[in-house]
């Protein structure tokens, strides 16, 4: 804040805000924690998360706002006295932004990236939680290539990862498990349908757990009975471009050459079947800052927790994907999921 002279950042991210104070209220709660340069530092709540707010939050005073009182009415009130000249923020909504442009006389608003940017190196604690996150996306995943086989819908072996991950204690899942099979395969974000499984199927499936609030992500390809030649070779090839990251990534290396490691890889030939960037930050939201793609200008740094994902996909024949969870340590890499890869029979 200092560097950015600011003399006060407000954030209504519930996820900055639970990793600012503590508190963890659901995606779309109406909070604002008010962070004034010298005051103390204020989270405004409604009612209805008040009580919560109180016991969970740390290093703030709660506030809760009038039952029935109009939330941007009572946040410009309050930040009228917590800011003058610079006020700061990552990300608003669109209409508490036009509020406060209007309503703060002389209040210049500043986009900054400083919860962003400090997220994208994980503590040890905040690193204990994905590592338990992941063995929940372990035990989800394996689940899932269980109950795949031929006539079995694939919402059903959604239905078998989920709950084995809520059994082990997943709240909730970091986002839709994906279960695509067949030509679906094709579709990176194919989201489960009730289409039946058939024999030399490649099936996708990829899903995360959360645990306090931290993701994980993994994905798993296979194919139901023998692969045919093509599959297996295709398999094979993005197991190569997957492992070769794996043994390459390590601190002070750009996100965009070690993109590059995994397209040349894939080679020129098949580099326009590969329609997504590699890999992405994980932590509490599922996508967040570092990203590896060939346009990222990120450096990765020990602490980034990022995903190794390489994917090709053939419009009306299918796809294949391998993803695992990695830390990035001192050292090199350090693989945080750890389910077996399927292996096939010759
Ligand atoms: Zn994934
Ligand atoms: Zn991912």
């Amino acid at each position: 804040m200092q560097e950015e002279r600011l003399d006060c950042y407000l954030t209504m991210n519930v996820r900055d805000i639970y990793y600012l104070t503590g508190f963890q209220d659901i995606p779309g709660a109406s909070l604002s924690l008010i962070v004034p340069a010298r005051d103390e530092v204020t989270l405004l709540t409604r009612p209805l998360s008040f009580d919560a707010a109180t016991a969970q939050a740390t290093d703030c005073t709660v506030k809760g706002l009038a039952l029935g009182e109009n939330l941007s009415d009572g946040l410009v009130q309050e930040l009228k006295s917590s800011t003058q000249k610079r006020l700061g923020y990552d990300d608003l909504p669109l209409q508490i932004y036009l509020r406060l442009a209007t309503s703060l006389q002389g209040v210049e608003l500043v986009p900054t990236s400083l919860v962003i940017n400090q997220r994208r190196v994980k503590d040890t604690d905040e690193v204990a939680l994905i590592r338990r996150a992941c063995k929940l996306a372990d035990a989800g995943v394996e689940a899932a290539l269980e109950a795949i086989r031929a006539g079995t819908r694939e919402y059903e072996v959604a239905a078998q990862a989920e709950y084995a991950m809520r059994r082990s204690g997943s709240s909730g899942f970091a986002f839709e498990t994906l279960v695509a099979s067949g030509p679906r395969s094709a579709y990176p974000h194919g989201v489960c349908s009730d289409r039946e499984i058939k024999q030399g199927d490649l099936v996708i499936v990829d899903l995360g757990a959360v645990w306090k609030g931290y993701c994980s992500d993994i994905t798993r390809t296979v194919t139901v009975g023998s692969p045919s030649l093509k599959n297996k070779r295709l398999l094979e090839l993005i197991q190569e471009a997957h492992d070769k990251v794996l043994n390459e990534i390590r601190p002070g290396v750009e996100a965009a050459d070690v993109d590059a490691v995994a397209r040349k890889v894939v080679g020129e030939d098949c580099a326009r079947y590969f329609i997504h960037g590699l890999g992405h930050g994980i932590g509490l939201d599922i996508h967040e800052a570092p990203t590896l793609s060939q346009t990222s200008r990120d450096v990765l740094e020990a602490g980034n927790v990022v995903t190794d994902e390489p994917g090709m996909y053939f419009p009306g024949y299918g796809g294949v994907r391998i993803e695992d969870t990695i830390l990035i340590t001192s050292k090199g890499a350090e693989k945080l999921t750890g389910a077996s890869y399927p292996t096939f029979p010759q």
